[in-house]
């Protein structure tokens, strides 16, 4: 009967006691790096955005300035355009109406000529007056006036001018009217005759509001704007805002040098007007007159709504960014603190473990302390049986003896079953591994058990059929059985039941804990005390035993999972306080190959005719040991040659001299042990028949390894009798 193995139980020790967990490792400077880094990334990254954008904005900003102050200068040039055009019609028609007429001739037609002037200069809002001046500069006739005042302009800039540059118009600077006072500015065309002479000048004079409207009405009676009207040579003749320019001063430099280049159109990054206001200024020539119109808007002003523009933009970053950040520093102090929490807590803790770890050690001093005593109680008690047997034996003379070596041997097996608890649970002892058939070994086993356990407690044996076969020392098997039966009797004071289960398992992954492969799995329950989960955690631990008034040494249970693991299984336990308790066995099914150290594969029968008679050579450091096996050996017949260490049993087989057999101690004084000469001996003399013998199994894998039989002290001799078959 097969099971899966899905109650197998958990390994105790794979779970460890929380407090004994070494603390978890953490990395504070990894983690505070990435902490400075997201803070520097949530710093730099907020920043060149808003430097990217600053500067992005800005462009465009300055480039719609420049956009703007083109616009406005191409409107004011349409209009100036206008404005001269039909100045130059109405100074024509005046011309026509004037003729050759002399001084003296329109003086005398000023009635007339006072007509057709008003209806020429007609409802036009921009002209204030046409005027006719003299060969002198004397008012003639005014489209305004009639009769003219005595008016004489024959020193006046634009008269001179106009004469000067006769046939070419001349646009005078801004001044007051000569009558009316109204602030213009002239447009003055010379008159010849026929024959060429100077008659004297038309002047219309310009209204300067006029344009001051204009412009105004623009820039939407924005002051920070500029538009202004100017002559070729800089001089400003009318603009919005008002500026006050002194009489004669020009405009800036930089643009009275575009307009002496006259050029058509042209831009200026920083133009100062009348007002020291810098600004983005973009010019027009008027025509082909010359007059430009210039429109500015005011850098300054743009750059502080930039400014504020992106001061405001900051403003809005800042507060998630102050979030983030603020959030990051937190966490750095944090950190800081949880570092300097974890380096105390982690040196609290390993101050703790070492002194948890001193206490278990003095703990199982103790144990070992008591262990040792009643060890050598045991020993004392068997010995006393001895001696007092070895006295009345020689008082007898040595005649008649049985009922005394009797006595001898059942203190020397009982000594050798207290040896057999002591070193099995240290797992040095080499094991009689041999084929075992639990499904008669158990049965076999229940007088014992039945009364190790005492009548209270009922012994229940349950065997599955088709039990397979293991591979295992049977003494061993028995003597955990009995530890098992022992520490149940101890849980059920009061009696109970020990059942004792086997059947097949396959265990086909380890995640229990449990080897991969085929056991058969012989569980031992009690419906006792239990454990607590912490005690069931230790139980197996050698030397832990809660028993503390001495009836416990705390290796009972040490022996059981040193015995299975020896076999090549494993032992877990399940229990809870108050529940009972359930060890687990898991023992391997027996392989033929397996089945191997004590059988005593003596080397080829067919050779053995050529060894030497019945020569023995023991090599043992023991003198008592020695004496024994002697003695025996010789009373079956052979004869012994003994050597006291390895080193001379070398020598001794090098010379060549063959032996029936050669049986052979492994630990002993000198360069080589058992062990080594073994592996010589196969090496450089297969066919010498050896076996080994040990009380002590240290090198016991290595032992395995060469092949070579092998007998645990103590052995009965008649066990070698199968080596001389
Ligand atoms: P000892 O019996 O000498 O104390 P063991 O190694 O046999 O040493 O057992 C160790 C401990 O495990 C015991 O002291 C006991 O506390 C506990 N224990 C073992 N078997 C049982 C059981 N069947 N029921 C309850 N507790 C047990
Ligand atoms: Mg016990």
């Amino acid at each position: 009967m097969n099971s899966t193995p899905e109650d197998l139980g958990t390994d105790p020790r794979d779970d460890p006691v929380p407090n004994e967990l070494p603390p978890p490792s953490r990395n504070f400077a990894a983690t505070r790096k990435v902490l400075l880094f997201l803070l520097a990334v949530s710093v730099l990254v907020p920043v060149g955005c808003l430097a990217g954008y600053g500067y992005y904005d800005y462009q465009r900003r300055f480039n719609e300035a420049a956009d703007a102050s083109d616009r406005m200068a191409r409107v004011a040039e349409e209009q100036a355009l206008k404005v001269m055009d039909l100045n130059t019609e109405l100074a024509s028609r005046v011309e026509e109406l004037l003729d050759d007429m002399t001084d003296g001739q329109v003086s005398q037609n000023e009635a007339a000529v006072h007509g057709k002037l008003n209806s020429i200069a007609g409802n036009f809002p921009q002209v204030v007056a046409i005027s006719a001046f003299g060969e002198s500069g004397t008012l003639l006739a005014s489209s305004r006036y009639f009769p003219v005042p005595q008016v004489n302009v024959g020193t006046r800039a634009d008269f001179v001018a106009a004469k000067h540059y006769r046939p070419e118009p001349y646009v005078s600077l801004p001044m007051a009217a000569s009558i009316s006072g109204t602030s213009v500015f002239n447009t003055a065309k010379a008159r010849s005759a026929s024959d060429g002479r100077f008659l004297g000048i038309v002047s219309i004079a310009l209204r300067r509001d006029y344009f001051f409207g204009f412009y105004q009405k623009l820039l939407q009676n924005d002051e920070e704007g500029f538009i202004g009207l100017y002559r070729a040579d800089g001089a400003l003749l009318a603009s919005y805002p008002n500026v006050r320019i002194p009489a004669g001063a020009l405009a800036s430099p930089a643009l009275t040098e575009g307009f002496t280049r006259n050029e058509y159109a042209g831009h200026l990054q920083a133009a100062r007007f009348g007002d020291h206001q810098k600004r983005f200024v973009a010019y027009r020539r008027v025509g082909d007159y010359r007059l430009f119109v210039a429109a500015g808007f005011p850098v300054g002003g743009l750059i502080s709504a930039w400014q504020r523009h992106l001061l405001l933009l900051c403003g809005l970053a800042v507060l998630p960014c102050a979030a983030i950040w603020a959030l990051l520093g937190f966490s750095l102090r944090q950190l800081s603190a949880e570092e300097r929490a974890w380096l105390q807590w982690r040196s609290e803790t390993s101050r703790r473990l070492a002194a948890e770890a001193s206490g278990r050690h003095l703990q199982r001093m103790g144990a070992l302390g008591n262990l040792v005593a009643n060890v050598a109680h045991e020993f004392n008690n068997h010995l006393m049986a001895v001696k007092s047997n070895m006295a009345i034996a020689r008082s007898k003379g040595f005649t008649d003896v049985a009922p005394e070596v009797s006595a001898v041997e059942r203190a020397t097996h009982s000594v050798e079953g207290l040896v057999r608890t002591l070193v099995g649970a240290t797992q040095k002892q080499p094991l009689k591994l041999t084929q075992v058939d639990p499904a008669t070994a158990l049965p076999g086993l229940k007088r014992v058990l039945q009364a190790t356990v005492g009548d209270a407690i009922s012994v229940n044996i349950d065997i599955a059929q088709e039990l397979w076969q293991i591979r295992c020392d049977y003494a061993e098997l028995e003597l955990t059985l009995i530890n098992l039966a022992l520490n149940a009797r101890e849980a059920m004071p009061r009696g109970g039941k020990l059942r004792i289960r086997a059947q097949n398992v396959e265990a086909a992954s380890d995640a229990a804990g449990v080897p991969v492969g085929e056991f058969v799995l012989v569980s031992v329950s009690d419906d006792g005390i239990g454990m607590t989960q912490a005690v069931a955690h230790r139980a197996f631990e050698p030397l832990f035993t809660t028993k503390l008034n001495g009836t416990g040494a705390g290796l009972g249970l040490t022996q059981v999972l040193a015995f299975c693991e020896r076999s090549g299984g494993t032992a877990r336990i399940t229990s809870a306080p108050g529940l009972g308790t359930t060890v687990r066995l898991y023992l391997p099914k027996s392989v033929a190959r397996d089945i191997a150290v004590t059988e005593h594969a003596a080397g080829d029968p067919g050779r053995r005719t050529e060894f030497a008679a019945n020569e023995i050579l023991l090599v043992e450091d023991n003198d008592e040991v020695a004496a024994g096996l002697s003695a025996v050996l010789e009373l079956m017949g052979h004869h012994v040659t003994r050597l006291a260490n390895a080193d001379d049993a070398l020598l001794t087989l090098q010379t060549g001299q063959q032996f029936r057999l050669v049986l052979s101690d492994v630990q002993m004084p000198g360069k080589l042990n058992g062990i080594d000469l073994a592996e010589w001996l196969k090496a450089n003399r297969p066919e010498q028949p050896l076996a080994l013998m040990t009380g002590y199994a240290d090198e016991l894998e290595r032992a395995r390894n060469t092949g070579v039989p092998i007998f645990a002290k103590p052995f009965d001799v008649g066990d070698l009798e199968p080596l001389f078959a």
